[in-house]
């Protein structure tokens, strides 16, 4: 996968949320057996220390869904991709301590 054919993404999870109205009569006040409204889908995730809560339209859940799958990818190519280098630059570190002559430290860059 590539970063660039990635799209949007979200961290977070969605949820389903069963509300009561403001109307008294309503069948979400039956005192035997209210059938409150719902479900609504709503999105919480932390972000910046900040928990949000967002209200998603039914129509548009199926993005938000790839957005947060997205997420998740992206996030372990990443932790990959950091593991990798981490690894890449022991390595490297191993190679020139095995070198007979450290101070010859010419670059290839240019
Ligand atoms: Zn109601």
């Amino acid at each position: 996968m590539e970063i660039s054919g990635i799209g949007e993404m979200t961290p977070g999870s969605i949820s389903e949320q069963f509300n009561v109205c403001g109307n008294p009569n309503c069948r979400c006040k039956d005192p035997d057996n209210p059938q409150k409204h719902g479900p609504y889908l709503q999105l919480s995730y932390t972000r910046k220390k900040k928990s949000t809560t967002e209200f998603v339209r039914k129509e548009i859940a199926v993005d938000v869904r790839k957005a947060i799958e997205n997420y998740h990818a992206f996030r372990k190519l990443t932790e990959e991709w950091v593991d990798l280098s981490i690894e890449i630059r022991k390595l490297r570190r191993q190679g020139y301590r095995k070198r007979t002559n450290p101070t010859t430290n010419k670059t290839s860059d240019g």
